[in-house]
């Protein structure tokens, strides 16, 4: 204990659950560093105004969730509550669009800030990995993005979650189905805030996940109904290059996500072992976005995985994942003079590659084979003051409990030999 706890919302990453985290950034990662995704990386706060553009006035997100503050120069900004804004401001700012190599096509990994009231799978510091692919209008990319995060949960051994798809229309489409929903919901039961979000951003009504709201629902004009022969051609394209990557989805008329700037194609990541934090990510098309923060049209598509809600439905499958062991080899000195050798051979090892830790603290050596223990490691490498006057450490398998002397001049290679 100190006087100092985490803040309310949040929590540390300590080992060895840690490692389970790296483990999953870098199997989300992995599928994109493979398929033309550049690494992005954007400050951890920006003007507050991008996001009330980019994210949207009207979401929960800008309304209820951001941490703003001014700074003493008086700016006035905003941590981070999503990735997509910032990521297309840095690409518009540094005009990666304007090479002649489009998409822009970029991924990113890091901690995100929204407050929102905590709960299992609900932080308010919490970390996601996401991809965008920046200026192209293809069916073929959000497919792309789609099969991409269905390998990494694959990878990962993920098997219970599913894929919602819907499409949202286009500014063709669009508003005529907003004013169709627009006139069905001001026939309901609703209060102020929600009557008052029905003006603003109807479809987000439809999001709403409180019971007495959905069940007034049903018989809602849906979206499908209204798009546009455009936008059904590409939706239908998305969802036959889907099925022909064997990867399965279905059909979810009602999925509209949080944010404004969803366009056409929009998907959600389900994990069914999560209750009520049920989303692992999300994405979709934002054509419209680049202009709602001042650039060009950029017509583009992207998603974002949550990394602690992606480790929770790791545990709700009773999934481990198999991680290289943090420690291979331990060393175990007895005496002053082992305490130089072996540090100088725990060098020599690591800078071999091996995983290789030391008892410090000159412990006694029922102590320090305990610590050996604890580490995980295979080998333990004991040295006393008679082994070194022969030239040799004692090379313990920790597994089988045998052990064997073996020459100091050889202890690095007889280790790599042995790991191979
Ligand atoms: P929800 O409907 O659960 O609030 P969202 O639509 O706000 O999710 P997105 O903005 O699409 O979520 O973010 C993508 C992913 O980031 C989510 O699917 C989820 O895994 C994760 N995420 C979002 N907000 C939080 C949070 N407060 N705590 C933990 N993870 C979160
Ligand atoms: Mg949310």
């Amino acid at each position: 204990m100190s006087t100092f706890n985490a803040p309310k919302g949040t929590y540390d990453l300590l080992p060895p659950d840690s490692a389970k985290f790296l483990a999953v950034r870098e199997a989300i990662a992995a599928p994109l560093r493979n398929s033309g995704y550049g690494y992005v990386e954007t400050p951890g706060f920006e003007n507050v105004e991008l996001f009330a553009r980019g994210v949207g006035e009207s979401t929960d997100i800008v309304t209820k969730e951001m941490y703003t503050l001014t700074t003493k120069g008086g700016d006035e900004l905003a941590l981070r509550p999503e990735g997509t804004a910032s990521v297309l401001r840095a690409a518009l700012e540094a005009n990666l669009h304007k090479t002649g190599n489009l998409p822009v096509k970029l991924w990113y990994s890091g901690s995100y800030y929204r407050y929102e009231r905590p709960q299992k799978g609900r932080y308010r510091h919490f970390s996601q990995v996401g991809a965008e692919a920046i200026g192209a209008e293809d069916p073929l990319l959000d497919a792309e993005l789609i099969i991409l995060a269905d390998q990494a949960y694959r990878s990962l051994g993920l098997r219970e979650f599913r894929i919602l798809l819907n499409s949202l229309g286009d500014k063709e489409c669009r508003p005529v189905y907003r004013t169709a929903l627009q006139d069905f919901l001001r026939g309901l039961d609703l209060d102020e805030d929600t009557r008052r979000r029905v003006d603003i951003n109807p479809l987000r009504v439809l999001d709403d996940k409180r019971p007495d709201v959905q069940k007034q629902l049903t018989g809602a004009p849906v979206l499908r109904d209204y798009l546009c022969d455009a936008c059904k051609a590409y939706h239908e394209e998305v969802r036959e290059l889907l099925t022909a990557a064997g990867v399965a989805f279905e059909d979810d008329v009602k999925l509209v996500r949080g944010l404004d700037y969803y366009t056409r194609t929009t998907f959600e990541f389900v994990h069914d072992g999560l209750g009520s934090q049920s989303a692992v990510g999300g994405g979709g098309r934002y054509d419209g976005l680049s202009e709602m923060i001042g650039g060009p049209a950029l017509p583009s598509v992207g998603w974002a995985l949550g990394v602690d809600r992606t480790v929770l439905a790791l545990e709700a499958e009773g999934i481990e994942l198999e991680l290289p062991p943090t420690t291979e080899v331990f060393a175990v000195p007895l005496g002053e003079e082992a305490r130089q050798v072996l540090f100088t051979t725990v060098t020599e090892l690591r800078r071999a590659g091996v995983a290789t830790d030391f008892a410090y603290g000159g412990k006694g050596l029922k102590n320090a084979m305990k610590s050996a223990n604890r580490s995980g490691a295979r080998y333990a490498i004991v040295a006393g003051e008679r082994d070194l006057a022969e030239g040799v450490v004692q090379l313990k398998d920790l597994e089988s409990g045998e052990q064997n002397p073996v020459p100091l001049a050889e202890v690095v290679t007889t280790l790599l030999e042995k790991r191979a």
